[in-house]
């Protein structure tokens, strides 16, 4: 297939902010698309060539990409220097200078692929000769859009979700969605998908199940609003396990090669070097494990959540295995040669504790079986008591649900007991230029909830209170600006901001209350809502609209 039919698709994305617009050009356009070229296309159509976890990165500045569109034109630097700084997009200032249009997809795909792979001495220069090459062979549509992909601007406003609904609607039913996403939430990597789907169907689909190496999305909790609900809600004798405010850990294990992923499905297994030796003495055969990572004392005791955050480094990690001692506490297995997500936890729970030796440094996690509510608030208490974050209440007959927030698992914190609401976890979308004591920094910051059904962000607060002053001046560099409102965010013309951010980064924070408000596109606010801390989470797992809503019901 020709790039160009690929770019003129673009194209016609780029023309719409509807989402089922969107989804009807997708569907239209992976129909055409051959069986072996799907996978790819798929990856492109999210400006990506790979799965996030894989973490390939093309590594190529503004800089670098002004130096191709020169070499490919024949320009000077300096000039299309001065273009890109007036047109702000890069896509527009590479359009200007394209030539031939001889460009196929595969073609393309395989030389941002090389481009991603040069490392070391002299890997920028050929960096700038790939690029430069495959923009020489572009027309100007084409162009544009490889210049955006190359910098991950490529502002469309397709998300996975966008993709996942148009491969069902383009190969199966509607009623194959289902299916769909739940071998996504296994399997996150949407060119395996497109893949299967196109190859084997949707019965290629069902069978996707957990492998060592493919970090599946983490199963979540859900919420009561009284103790007394659990009964009716998962039925006695229930699990009752102690809930960790650490960071998840997924651990991949086959014989002595392991690698943890975050739960962004990020790879940290550098932060954790004595957690991976730890892993090697500790479990038993090829597995995948869920877990939390804790800091702890010399004597093992737990310690609060943010001493973590100094093991999120990448140099001295060594100096601070020692400062920041750190702990695994297991509570799931997903795999152990076979793909367990379907089993009933109880069967988890058992294999899990064959496979693990219980060890300074790795513990399972503290539990007991329960058959009343009296019997919860006396673990719920215990924990509370050493410092921990509450309960997780278990199913004991739950499969694993990979990325689902179900009742298989309810959490109980202490918040809930004084009657007060679960914080929020918002999408910073955009901020706004501090004035006084703030001035040189943002005054507050635009949040966001994630709406699922429509792949958009809707904004709820801006976000002003709770900052430190190291949190407060640190914005500016933390916060990437991108010259445009992101494609995905849906915001009132009465709130727009100063700058806007790709969402990319979740906030944790407390509220009042909420209140219906016809300024933020989520149709109510958080009235005085505090920064509490950073999040670890993607921003499709940010609290969701839906979740709003049942806090105002
Ligand atoms: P919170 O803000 O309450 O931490 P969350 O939005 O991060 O919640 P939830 O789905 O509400 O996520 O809670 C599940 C999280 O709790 C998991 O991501 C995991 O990191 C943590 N956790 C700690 N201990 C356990 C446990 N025993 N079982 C399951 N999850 C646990």
């Amino acid at each position: 297939m020709k790039f160009l039919e690929l770019a003129k698709v673009y194209e016609e994305l780029e023309k719409t902010s509807s989402y089922i617009a969107m989804k009807e050009i997708l569907t239209k356009f992976f129909k055409k698309v051959s069986k072996d070229e799907l996978g790819i296309v798929a990856y492109m159509s999210l400006g990506q060539i790979a799965c996030q976890y894989a973490d390939v990165n093309l590594g190529m500045a503004d800089k670098m990409a002004v130096k191709s569109i020169a070499l490919a034109g024949g320009e000077k630097e300096e000039i299309v220097l001065r273009k890109y700084k007036k047109s702000g997009d890069v896509g527009e200032t590479a359009g200007e200078y394209a030539g031939r249009g001889t460009l196929t997809v595969k073609n393309v795909f395989e030389t941002l692929h090389k481009i991603a792979q040069a490392e070391g001495g002299g890997s920028q220069e050929r960096k700038t000769k790939l690029l430069a090459n495959l923009l020489s062979q572009a027309t100007p549509l084409e162009a544009r859009y490889l210049a955006r992909i190359v910098l991950g601007d490529l502002r469309l406003g397709v998300g996975d979700k966008t993709v996942l609904d148009a491969l069902s609607t383009a190969y199966a039913s509607k009623e194959a969605r289902k299916e769909l996403e739940h071998a996504y939430n296994i399997c996150p990597d949407i060119g395996i998908i497109a893949r299967t789907i196109a190859h084997k169907g949707i019965n290629g689909i069902k069978k996707i199940g957990v492998e060592v190496g493919v970090p599946i999305q983490s199963m979540l909790c859900q919420r009561v609003k009284a103790i007394e609900e659990i009964g009716k809600k998962i039925g006695y004798p229930v699990i009752v396990e102690e809930k960790y405010d650490g960071e998840r850990v997924q651990v991949h294990k086959k014989g002595n090669k392991i690698k943890l992923y975050s739960r962004r499905l990020e790879d940290i297994t550098p932060q954790f070097p004595d957690i991976v030796q730890a892993i090697k003495k500790a479990v038993k055969g090829n597995c995948v494990l869920d877990s939390e990572v804790m800091p702890v004392d010399s004597k093992g005791n737990l310690l609060p959540f943010q001493i973590l955050m100094q093991r999120r480094r990448k140099y001295d990690v060594q100096e601070y295995i020692k400062k920041v001692p750190v702990a695994l506490f297991v509570f799931d297995i997903l795999y152990n040669g076979r793909s367990l997500i379907r089993e009933k936890y109880e069967k988890r729970y058992a294999i899990l504790k064959r496979t693990v030796r219980q060890t300074d440094k790795i513990k399972l996690a503290l539990q007991k079986m329960c058959k009343d509510s009296d019997c919860i608030e006396d673990l719920f208490n215990k924990t509370v008591e050493h410092g921990g974050e509450g309960v997780v209440i278990k199913n004991i007959h739950g499969p694993y649900e990979a990325g689902v927030r179900g009742w298989n698992w309810v959490k109980w914190k202490p918040e809930y007991v004084k009657g007060l609401r679960d914080t929020f976890d918002l999408v910073v979308v955009g901020a706004y230029y501090g004035r006084g004591r703030r001035a040189g920094t943002y005054g507050a910051l635009l949040c966001a909830v994630y709406d699922e059904k429509k792949d958009r962000f809707l904004t709820l607060c801006k976000l002003g209170s709770g900052f430190n002053d190291k949190e407060l001046f640190g914005l500016l560099k933390k916060f990437k600006k991108i010259t445009h409102k992101p494609a995905r965010l849906e915001v009132a013309k009465t709130i727009e901001a100063d700058v806007w951010f790709d969402p990319r980064i979740v906030v944790e924070v407390t509220g009042a209350e909420i209140t219906k408000s016809p300024n933020h596109t989520a149709g109510y606010a958080l009235r005085f809502p505090r920064f509490l801390r950073w999040r670890e989470k993607k921003p499709e797992q940010a609290t969701t609209l839906k979740e709003i809503l049942s806090f105002v019901k």
